[in-house]
């Protein structure tokens, strides 16, 4: 059967509103290290790792090997009723990493399953079905994490079982904060909390979700600092923050291990999904004991925190801490991004070079404008898949390219991949300026 076939049987079966990358989309039968290859043959450097999944790369032995101990012990999955060391371990490994003094963790098979527990355990701490959230923000796609989400084209219901009230996001390039001086956007941010709460809302909010870098939403950042600006009105109205980590978490940004720490601040529930699995269903909640207990009856997860997705989670762990891969993620990140910024400085066709670490994107616009161009964006997407490498593709426009390799990266497969994106983006927008 060839991809065309399995492409005409994707179609007929799944429903029709499930994204695929490509105007041929692309099947992967293998991979190794940053590199896939798919059924006909072709390979691909890896600058998005299945949406930031493939966190230490592919067929790396020693999380193969994990897994498969775990696998041939024969408890694939007995239940989470059931007492499972590994399980234990990364919990306090993740408790003790999360910065949350006394943390608790509560383990789920998804992003979406995090937040969403960290939403009930918010509502239901706090008594209130009221949150507060982030234009331009993604969280998932269940009820209330859609509800949570500020970008309508990832909304599939209209129907909110929350009462949400919309921040303004980091953008640089469009909205509140653009048109300020970067010395005044924090204020200007912390004016909009306060605004936003005596105007929109009425008595207690439960809580504030937001990503420390957007990811969907294009890996736009709101200034460093603003969390903990942010926090101390919170705090005096006892509003909980959540910190959505799923993309920017476990050393991703370099700088930090988590996102939040850019913001000198710690939150009281922290979430993380993606990479921690490698590739295996893992996520989770961690945050306060006093917030995750009160929950006034049993949440369970079948599959949350189940044998061989943490005996993953540790092997994870154990990589990213025997390798230094924050470390790698900042050097190499840096290369990246100079990189990039160098090569396209002269670029009317991007806005905007921005990110941090191993969480870079690059903003496609119409030339001397911040007017997005999807359309080039997408060309500039089948180029690059046509010259070897796979990259991202997000904003709330649809316009942004966006990249987050394996942490493993090196510098060589950096500078590989840096030179067929700059000469897609060349070529497409010297091909659009042409016609
Ligand atoms: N939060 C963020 C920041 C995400 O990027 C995503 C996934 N793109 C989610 C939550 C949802 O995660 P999942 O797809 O695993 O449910």
């Amino acid at each position: 059967m060839t991809s065309d076939d399995l492409l005409a049987r994707h179609r007929a079966v799944l429903p029709s509103w499930m994204p695929l990358y490509y105007a041929e989309p692309i099947e992967l039968v293998s991979g190794s290290g940053r590199r896939v290859t798919d059924a006909q043959g072709r390979t691909y450097l890896d600058f998005f790792g299945g949406v930031l999944t493939s966190m230490i790369g592919y067929d790396i032995a020693e999380i193969r090997e994990a897994v498969e101990r775990q696998i041939r012990t024969g408890i694939v999955h007995s239940s989470t009723l059931y007492l499972i060391r590994q399980q234990v371990e990364l919990a306090e490994r993740i408790a003790r990493l999360s910065g949350i003094p006394d943390a608790r963790v509560f383990f789920t098979n998804s992003g979406t399953e995090a937040n969403e527990a960290a939403l009930l355990f918010a509502t239901n701490h706090r008594r209130s079905s009221q949150i507060l959230a982030v234009r331009n923000s993604y969280h998932g796609r269940s009820y209330a994490t859609m509800g949570a989400t500020g970008n309508r084209s990832w909304s599939a219901s209209a129907l909110n079982p929350l009462q949400v009230a919309w921040l303004h996001s980091g953008d640089r390039l469009r909205g509140l904060l653009a048109r300020l001086p970067e010395a005044d956007r924090i204020d200007a941010a912390v004016e909009d909390l306060r605004e936003v709460l005596a105007t929109q809302t009425a008595g207690d909010v439960a809580c504030l979700i937001a990503e420390p870098i957007q990811g969907v939403g294009g890996f736009v950042a709101p200034p460093d600092g603003l969390f903990a600006a942010w926090k101390e009105v919170l705090d005096s109205h006892g509003i909980l923050l959540i910190s959505d980590e799923v993309q920017t978490g476990w050393g991703r940004t370099g700088e930090h291990f988590w996102g939040y720490q850019a913001h000198g601040v710690t939150p009281d529930l922290l979430t993380f999904a993606k990479g921690i699995g490698n590739g295996f269903a893992l996520a989770g909640v961690v945050g306060r004991a006093d917030v995750l207990e009160s929950v006034p009856a049993i949440s369970f997860c079948t599959f949350g925190g189940n044998p061989v997705s943490t005996a993953a989670g540790n092997a994870v762990l154990d990589y990213l801490r025997d390798h230094d891969l924050q470390a790698n993620a900042a050097r190499v990140g840096a290369i990246l991004a100079d990189g990039l910024r160098a090569a396209t400085a002269d670029l009317d066709h991007v806005a905007e070079v921005r990110g941090k670490g191993l969480m870079l994107a690059v903003e496609i616009v119409r030339p001397g404008t911040v007017e997005p161009d999807p359309a080039l964006t997408t060309r500039v997407l089948e180029a690059c898949r046509a010259g070897g490498l796979l990259v991202g593709k997000g904003g709330l426009h649809g316009n942004v390219l966006r990249m987050g390799p394996p942490l493993t990266l090196t510098e060589d497969e950096a500078r590989e991949g840096l030179a067929i994106l700059v000469e897609a983006i060349r070529t497409c927008a010297s091909a659009e300026v042409a016609a």
